[in-house]
């Protein structure tokens, strides 16, 4: 029984304790914070909410611990009917994203993996059939990325976020490949075999990138919109949605996201595209990441 999923999302879960504070603490030295929250999170946490959001039935295969962060980490991905059966629990904890908010905006972050560092290949090969468009970033190991691409019947999105290691051959299964600008330096230098990183324009780094022989890449650009280039196309450049933004956390993985569940609806990556910046841009409206995802498309 596949409750006929369109996108499967394997990836990371976490929760985000967000403390805020005046100024941001030295080391060694105290400072009192004003408040904290929890906040569910993790690259493929968020990117599931949105595609499930974006319209495509969704399935979320990660891992979390045996604790009461399990469920805020998955609060939001069950509430919008993502599904679930397949998130393992892991004897490693939650994984946690500990992060301090100073007056400015400014902040410092420490990511404690956790059970996001057991989805290797062994657990996905145990997951078993990945239906639909596959979904993968860079927050579980390079073994239980190369294994969903392994099992992948359709397309691959892969957002290399952070940028890992991962082999030639499995990098130029991304169809399409979506990363931000300087991911898209870090990757060309990777594939490159290169000392320094790409300093070049972004419509260069993109043509060096597809010159290695992707089949697709966007290259999302905060403000200034997206660029998309396919095979044999001519390079696009969509531009973002003017909107006074408030807070653009979440806003790659909703946009990722978006792109995933457009393609499932047989959009081309254009189009798919220019939806998810549409999407995107609704959520850099409002704070928090999973919080600011619209829960419904009539905006749109
Ligand atoms: P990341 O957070 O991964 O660096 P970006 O900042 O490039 O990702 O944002 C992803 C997409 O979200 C952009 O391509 C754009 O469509 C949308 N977006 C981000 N910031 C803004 C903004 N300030 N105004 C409108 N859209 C935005």
């Amino acid at each position: 029984m596949t409750d006929n999923i369109q996108v499967t999302i394997v990836g990371s879960s976490n929760v985000d304790i967000t403390a805020l504070m005046n100024r941001l603490p030295g080391p060694g030295e105290t400072v009192l914070a004003d408040s904290y929250q929890l906040s569910p999170g993790g690259k493929g946490a968020n990117q599931a909410l949105a595609a499930q959001l974006a319209g495509a039935r969704t399935e979320f295969i990660g891992a979390v611990g045996e604790d009461s962060h399990a469920k805020i980490a998955l609060g939001q991905l069950e509430e919008a009917g993502v599904k679930l059966d397949r998130v393992s629990t892991s004897r490693q904890p939650t994984g946690v994203a500990i992060i301090q908010v100073d007056s400015g905006a400014e902040n410092s972050i420490a990511v404690v993996s956790g059970a996001n560092s057991t989805v290797t290949a062994e657990v996905v090969n145990a997951a078993g059939t990945l239906h639909g468009i596959v979904v993968l970033q860079g927050e579980i190991p390079a073994s239980g990325i190369k294994t969903a691409m392994d099992l992948a019947t359709d397309k691959v999105v892969l957002n290399l976020a952070p940028v890992i290691e991962l082999d030639r051959d499995y990098l130029l299964k991304a169809n399409p490949l979506v990363v931000n600008e300087h991911e898209a330096a870090l990757i060309l230098q990777q594939l490159d075999g290169s000392e320094t990183m790409s300093t070049e324009a972004e419509p260069v780094i993109a043509e060096k990138l597809m010159a290695h022989g992707l089949a697709s890449l966007v290259i999302t650009l905060g403000a200034n919109g997206c660029l998309v280039v396919e095979q044999g196309t001519e390079m696009q450049q969509l531009s973002a949605v003017k909107v006074k933004a408030l807070d653009t956390t979440g806003a790659g993985d909703a946009f990722t996201g978006a792109v995933a569940a457009r393609l499932a609806h047989g959009d081309t990556l254009a189009q798919a595209a220019d939806f998810a910046g549409k999407f995107a841009a609704l959520t850099v409206q409002a704070h928090g990441a999973q919080a600011s995802y619209p829960r419904s498309l009539d905006a749109l």
